[in-house]
């Protein structure tokens, strides 16, 4: 037990959704009634409000703090996610789905793409995504929970969510607030530090109010007002590998059928997002400006919606990377105050639920040991930059013949990518590395839907009998086809079951 004992005093500057997240967790978590979490944020400074899709993981987030999934759903007026399409990646005019969930299922110990690899080789043209039960499911807009699923079909089925942001940090707020955390409007103009430490010690708001405290969590977004303004943390700038620098966003009306998957099409220089709610679609361009104009990005973006827009686009500017010390001092930086990373694979929200998860892990006493915040900060960098490496695989593995793409295609790697493709261009072999969010199935899903595809399979597959193989591959096919077909489309499951008003 330490002398120090546990901190008791925590203090959010910021509340979108890290903010409200966290917020949220702590108050679930820490012994309420002898703590005291408060959050401060500005309405005039507002959030970011974008951040619409999200990954299977953030199940597990609802579950910890006792979400009801149709109240979730209803009250952030969103929408079920089985995948991501995407557009024109590989090359104009192709399109693959990244599913959730897995593929088949393995035999003897050996992944299920090798089994499909060697089949493929013997002439059976059958695409892999045939044997997703999510891919099944979305490509005909249809959604039903795993567990009204009969069979083997309903585990094999994975989704998370699209939602509204702004509603989302909504229903956080009202969790945590009942919960007891305290909400204190005003913009934090100062960020005061203990002299003998460098600690922070209190945020000074706008009206001259001190709020003090033992841990602080900086969710104040792009400005990072405590972990770089204050502490002067450093940043690890991503660019040279992820040059897309900034977004414009832009809502547009609701269109039928309503997807069960986000939709990333690849344009001249970046590429456009479509996330499906049940009000509006969310949309946005993610690009270079170095090879885009401003004006040009709003011309593409604006010439492929696919109904009327909702308001004028919103533009937005980053700069890929990650903060150097995500735990710095007595302050932890959530979201994007901790870097940022595109949303080509829904990651952000996800990077901010670890950063949750991983703090209540290692939850400090007062005396803040180094070696507990040593490790929070080794395994975060660790699963930035595997997510890092999955995102600039999208990029490397292109055919377009843009400047921006062929630049792309053309750039040096990370040595921990280049080990990937070499593992699976050769006998499409994948390893999942400690903390790696992403599993064999994502890997293999854009691997083969860049179209790389591998020369070769694992030789232990040969010991498996061709004719059974085929047989049972047939079998988990028809399977999944037949459960897809029983399933109530996407907007009727919706209707039915989490309707928001
Ligand atoms: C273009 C784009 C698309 C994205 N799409 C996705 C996606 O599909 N999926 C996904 O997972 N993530 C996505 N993200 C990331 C996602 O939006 C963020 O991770 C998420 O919204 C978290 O934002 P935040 O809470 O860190 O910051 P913000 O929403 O910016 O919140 C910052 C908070 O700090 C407060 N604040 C700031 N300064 C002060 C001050 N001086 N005083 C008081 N309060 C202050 C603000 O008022 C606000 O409450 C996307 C990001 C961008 C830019």
């Amino acid at each position: 037990m330490s002398g120090a004992g546990p901190v008791r005093k925590v203090v959010i500057a910021g509340g979108g959704t890290a903010g409200w997240m966290a917020a949220a967790a702590l108050s679930k978590m820490l012994p309420m009634q002898e703590s005291s979490i408060t959050l401060v944020e500005s309405d005039e400074i507002g959030i970011v409000g974008v951040g619409e899709a999200t990954i299977p993981p953030i199940k597990t987030f609802n579950a910890m703090l006792g979400i009801d999934e149709n109240a979730f759903v209803a009250a952030t007026k969103g929408s079920f996610k089985l995948g991501i399409e995407f557009d024109g990646w590989q090359r104009e005019g192709e399109a693959y789905l990244h599913p959730f969930g897995p593929y088949g299922h393995d035999i003897n110990g050996i992944k299920f793409h090798h089994f499909w690899l060697k089949l493929q080789k013997l002439g059976f043209a059958v695409p892999l995504n045939e044997f997703n039960m999510s891919a099944v499911a979305a490509r005909h807009y249809r959604f039903d929970r795993p567990e009204h699923i009969p069979g083997p079909a309903g585990p094999a089925l994975d989704y998370a969510y699209h939602f509204d942001a702004g509603l989302y940090a909504n229903f956080l707020r009202s969790y945590a607030e009942e919960r007891g955390v305290v909400r204190r409007e005003g913009k934090i103009e100062q960020v005061q530090q203990d002299s003998t430490n460098g600690f922070i010690s209190a945020l000074v708001l706008d009206d001259g109010t001190h709020i003090e405290g033992e841990l602080f969590i900086d969710c104040t977004g792009f400005r990072a007002l405590l972990i770089e303004q204050c502490l002067q943390t450093g940043y690890e700038d991503w660019s040279h590998w992820l040059p897309c620098d900034r977004a414009l966003a832009v809502p547009t009306a609701r269109t039928e059928p309503l997807l069960p998957y986000t939709r990333s099409s690849a344009r001249a220089a970046g590429w456009q997002w479509r996330i499906p709610l049940q009000h509006r679609t969310g949309n946005g361009l993610v690009y270079c400006s170095s090879q885009l104009s401003d004006d040009a990005a709003a011309g593409i973006l604006m010439g492929h919606l696919d109904s009327e827009p909702l308001a004028e686009p919103r533009p937005l500017k980053f700069v890929t990377g990650r903060r150097k010390l995500a735990w710095n001092k007595n302050c932890v930086a959530l979201g994007l105050a901790g870097g940022f990373l595109e949303p080509l694979e829904s990651t952000s929200i996800h990077l901010i639920q670890a950063g949750i998860s991983k703090l209540l892990a290692l939850f400090p006493d007062k005396d803040f040991k180094a070696h507990e915040r040593d490790e929070y900060n080794r395994l975060t960098a660790s699963q930035w930059e595997h997510i890092r490496d999955f995102l600039i695989l999208h990029y490397k593995l292109n055919e377009r013949s843009e400047p921006f793409w062929r630049q792309c295609a053309a750039m040096e790697i990370p040595d921990s990518l280049r080990r990937k493709i070499d593992l699976f261009a050769g006998r499409g072999r994948l390893f999942r590395y400690e903390d790696e969010l992403f599993t064999d199935t994502n890997w293999t899903a854009v691997m083969i839907g860049q179209g790389l595809i591998p020369t070769g399979y694992d030789p232990l597959v040969d010991a498996v009998p061709e004719g059974p193989m085929k047989k049972l591959l047939a079998a988990m096919g028809q399977s999944f086809r037949q459960a897809a077909d029983n399933m109530p489309t996407h907007a009727d499951y919706i209707m039915r079951h989490c309707k928001g008003v």
